[in-house]
């Protein structure tokens, strides 16, 4: 059972209403859980002393980031220096690698929210230009932040991509290596293993395209007409994780 961190165990740093109790119920069903997240605003160590913070318990193994996939594509492409357009804290994640803001194997973007401008991204347009590889670590539209919807990394992506005539290499969901990742390390059948997601797009669309089932969530990002004009159908849809082991009948 892959489960999506934001919008589906906590919206706005508070745990969803039963979302604990829940997860331990998936546990004691026996079913294996893998916390999957495109958040790139906060590094593995911190999004899961975050999750043990608001009482989800876990084992850091159990935790997918982008960040921790991205880094093991520079390893197999062979880039040794690169461009960190994300905060701080996630650069962590890619220890060992040398960060330049002249010269780079790769441009790879994170979230950076409000400290997104041009200066940035025109350096990040230069370096494509110059040969870099433009790695994605997710390309969201948006999420849900307390005061409502926000640009997630997604559309800042797009203007790289737009100028420069190429494509990112997307690393998180809904991308297939994302879920392929995920799958072969579980080392389960793909007719074993559900996501749960509130992002229809990335979340559901992501997992329907891996053939695995996807159940959508009515928490978080959700809105109805999102799913209506996406054209995808969810294996099932529920109010929220709470009814998640009632559905599995466990
Ligand atoms: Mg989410």
């Amino acid at each position: 059972m892959l489960l999506d961190l934001d919008g589906v165990l906590y919206v706005e740093g508070e745990p969803l209403p039963g979302a604990t109790a829940a997860v331990e119920q998936l546990r004691a069903a026996g079913l294996e859980l893998r916390f999957v997240t495109n958040t790139t605003a906060s590094s593995r160590a911190t999004t899961l002393r975050r999750l043990r913070t608001l009482g989800f318990e876990l084992e850091e193994d159990e935790l997918v980031t982008p960040a921790a996939l991205a880094r093991r594509h520079c390893a197999d492409r062979g880039h040794r220096t690169v461009a960190l357009i994300m905060n701080e804290d996630v650069k962590q994640d890619f220890a060992g690698l040398e960060e330049s803001d002249d010269e780079a194997d790769a441009v790879i973007m994170g979230d950076l929210g409000e400290q997104f401008g041009f200066p940035i991204l025109n350096r990040a347009f230069r370096l494509v230009m110059d040969g870099a590889e433009l790695v994605a670590l997710q390309k969201n539209r948006f999420w849900l932040t307390a005061d409502g919807l926000s640009l997630d990394a997604g559309p800042f992506v797009a203007a790289v991509e737009y100028a420069t005539g190429k494509d990112a290499y997307v690393v998180g969901k809904p991308s297939a290596g994302f879920f392929d990742t995920i799958l072969a390390d579980l080392g389960v059948e793909r007719s074993d293993v559900a996501m749960v997601g509130d992002d229809v797009e990335t979340d559901i669309g992501g997992a329907l395209d891996a053939g695995i089932a996807a159940v959508l969530v009515r928490t978080g990002k959700y809105r109805e007409d999102f799913v209506r004009d996406s054209g995808i159908e969810p294996t099932a849809t529920i109010d929220s994780i709470v009814d998640l082991p009632e559905l599995l009948g466990s």
